[in-house]
């Protein structure tokens, strides 16, 4: 049998298997059906593609995008592996042929689209040629539960019960709930397959939230800090992504811009300048990412918060898939709130709903928009609150957030939350935020002497704190349970579970809030010799290493890929020119020994880099 070790070393140039993979693969290769959850950039693909290539005859691979299976096909044949895709992109022509290619042999894997799978040329040649596995990607779109439940994807049992042999299946996700995790099995009729679960952790993510008066101008620090470098700034809509990426093109810089207002041919090809870095910089909305495979994104800048958890980190998860350092950065104002508080009482994505369960997705929009929000204003570590949302356990202490880098001081704030507490009790609960801190801070606005709320006992006794910091200690009440906050549509303050200790005046029972001591970050290095920091990185990042080289081996990359009409990261990862910056390989062997080079690739590209290397 083929050695697995030197077929990831030959064909995909690592030497070594990530959490997970070796598992996984050793289960496909004893005939076990197999289940993978890994998150983004975990390397799901090498799970399936390696285990093709050691079987005897085809692996077909069922894939909902089209632009993803475009993606992996091409980066196989760039590592001098035979594959080919089938789905609606190619004419009934080429299709026949690479249907007459297959049937001979040429292809080891074969990506194939699910709405294929029961039509009659497809189905006869399944039945000629030996499968010895099925893989299904991105998995839990079998799932009505899931985010992308896709219809076609219940074909696949079907098909594989009209083989003549059942072949091995695998399937692979990144994203999975106990009830999606279950529909996968079930519904896929996996036989006793191995599990395998990588956490969600993007160890190589750095998260961070900002919240500055001027959002452009913070983006355009950002934006020249990452000098050059690819990255996708996130906009709340259509007219945000238009005046951000105007504005970043007046000052010279190298955007594009995607949302579904655009004509399908400038969409296509704004994505395609994008992915092959003529144009590094992509200003979007929400509708751009899916299937966007490029690896060397080093940066997700949110100019607006998301409406939840879910979509920012699969957004924020497109950064850093080669697994080098990248930023996600979320730059957070007021006004996201209540945008995204409109788009959800306006919902119209779902008129098929009768009026009740309309109100049953919206509270729960609701209630999701809310724990966003509290995303922005905790204190605490952002990677922590991020894993608990999903069920995982953190540590709530990673050392590569904003919040885990911010010197804190803590405060005492019991006083000031009586006052907080009382001012909500003494005029039942009924109010919202803004009227609450108004009354503390003893405004004599309209809204306050019509609701009567110069008459509480509290009214001005918080005075002397600004809008900003009250309103922090109010949200700090919420996300410790001694206040709630309701998700109607008013959004009303009402006493938590901990609020009445705290009122009943036990003296023992006292507030405590981290505040931020200042701005800017510490170093990692302090951090560190405070023994606190657990980020340890096994190779050089970007920031190591001679930019001046890079650079030119970056010119290299992306001549080369025009040549061959790939993008560049195909070619190359960015992790790949890293390694070569600090390795300064000279020879065949030394430029094997770099992760990422492969024997093909070495054959086609490793002379070229060479003398950039050595010159
Ligand atoms: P996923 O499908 O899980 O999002 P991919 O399969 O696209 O992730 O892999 C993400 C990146 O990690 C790719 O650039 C891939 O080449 C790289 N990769 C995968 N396995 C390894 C490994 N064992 N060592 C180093 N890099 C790897
Ligand atoms: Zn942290």
């Amino acid at each position: 049998m083929k050695d697995k070790y030197k077929l990831l070393k030959q064909y995909f140039g690592y030497s070594e298997f990530r959490e997970g993979q070796e598992t996984l693969i050793d289960s496909i290769l004893s005939g076990h059906d197999t289940l993978g959850i890994m998150p983004t950039g975990a390397g799901k693909s090498i799970c399936y593609q390696l285990p093709a290539l050691m079987m005897e005859g085809i692996t077909l691979v069922i894939s909902p995008l089209i632009s993803l299976m475009k993606d992996q096909v091409e980066a196989l044949n760039q590592a001098g592996i035979h594959a080919a895709y089938l789905n609606s992109s190619l004419s009934y022509n080429q299709y026949l042929t690479a249907l007459r290619y297959a049937k001979e042999g040429r292809y080891q894997i074969i990506y194939v689209a699910p709405e294929r799978l029961d039509t009659a040329e497809f189905l006869a040649f399944a039945m000629q040629v030996n499968i010895s596995m099925v893989s299904v990607d991105e998995a839990h779109c079998v799932s009505q539960w899931g985010q992308d439940f896709r219809p076609s994807y219940l074909k696949i049992t079907n098909f594989i019960h009209a083989l003549p042999h059942r072949p091995v299946v695998s399937a692979f996700t990144a994203t999975a709930t106990k009830t999606v995790k279950e529909d996968m099995v079930c519904i896929l009729q996996l036989n006793n397959p191995t599990v395998i679960t990588t956490g969600f952790d993007r160890k190589n993510l750095f998260f961070a939230v900002e919240k500055p008066k001027d959002k452009y101008q913070a983006l355009l620090k950002h934006v020249h800090e990452f000098d050059g470098q690819s990255g996708i700034i996130y906009c709340i809509s259509r007219k945000a992504v238009e005046e951000v990426c105007e504005n970043l093109v007046k000052e010279g810089l190298p955007v594009t811009r995607y949302h579904a207002g655009l004509s399908d041919y400038e969409r296509k090809h704004n994505q395609e300048d994008f992915i092959y870095d003529v144009k590094p910089i992509m200003v979007a909305t929400n509708a751009f990412g899916m299937g966007i495979d490029k690896s060397n994104v080093r940066y997700v800048i949110h100019y607006n918060m998301p409406k939840n958890i879910e979509s920012y980190y699969q957004e924020a998860g497109r950064a850093g898939r080669d697994g080098e350092p990248a930023k996600c950065i979320l730059l957070y104002g007021g006004q996201d709130v209540v945008t995204n508080q409109f788009f959800i009482d306006n919902n119209m994505d779902n008129n098929e709903l009768s009026d009740e369960e309309l109100e049953v997705v919206k509270e729960r929009d609701r209630e999701r928009l809310k724990k966003m929000t509290f995303y922005c204003m905790t204190n605490e570590c952002l990677r922590s609150y991020i894993l608990m949302y999903f069920g995982e356990y953190g540590d709530n202490y990673c050392g590569n957030c904003s919040n885990c880098l911010t010197q804190f001081d803590t405060i005492d704030i019991t006083e000031p939350a009586l006052e907080i507490l009382g001012c909500i009790r003494e005029s039942h609960e009924r109010y919202g935020m803004t009227l609450i801190v108004d009354t503390l801070r003893g405004s004599n606005n309209a809204k306050v002497k019509r609701c009567r709320m110069d008459e509480n006992v509290h009214y001005g006794k918080l005075a002397h704190l600004t809008i900003p910091r009250l309103r922090q200690m109010i949200n700090h009440l919420i996300l410790n349970d001694y206040l709630i906050l309701t998700t109607g549509e008013y959004a009303v303050v009402k006493l938590g579970v901990n609020a009445k200790e705290l009122l009943d005046g036990d003296s023992d029972v006292t507030v405590t809030m981290k505040m931020a001591k200042e701005y800017e970050p510490v170093s990692k290095d302090s951090k560190k010799a405070a023994g606190k920091a657990r980020v340890s990185k096994a190779v050089a990042s970007l920031d190591d290493v001679d930019r001046d080289l890079f650079e030119k081996l970056r010119e290299l990359r992306m001549e080369l890929a025009k040549k061959a009409g790939v993008p560049p990261y195909l070619i190359f990862s960015d992790k790949t020119l890293t390694q070569m910056c600090v390795l300064h390989p000279s020879s065949k062997e030394e430029m094997l020994e770099v992760s990422g080079v492969g024997e093909v690739k070495y054959e086609r590209y490793g002379e070229d880099f060479l003398r950039v290397l050595t010159r």
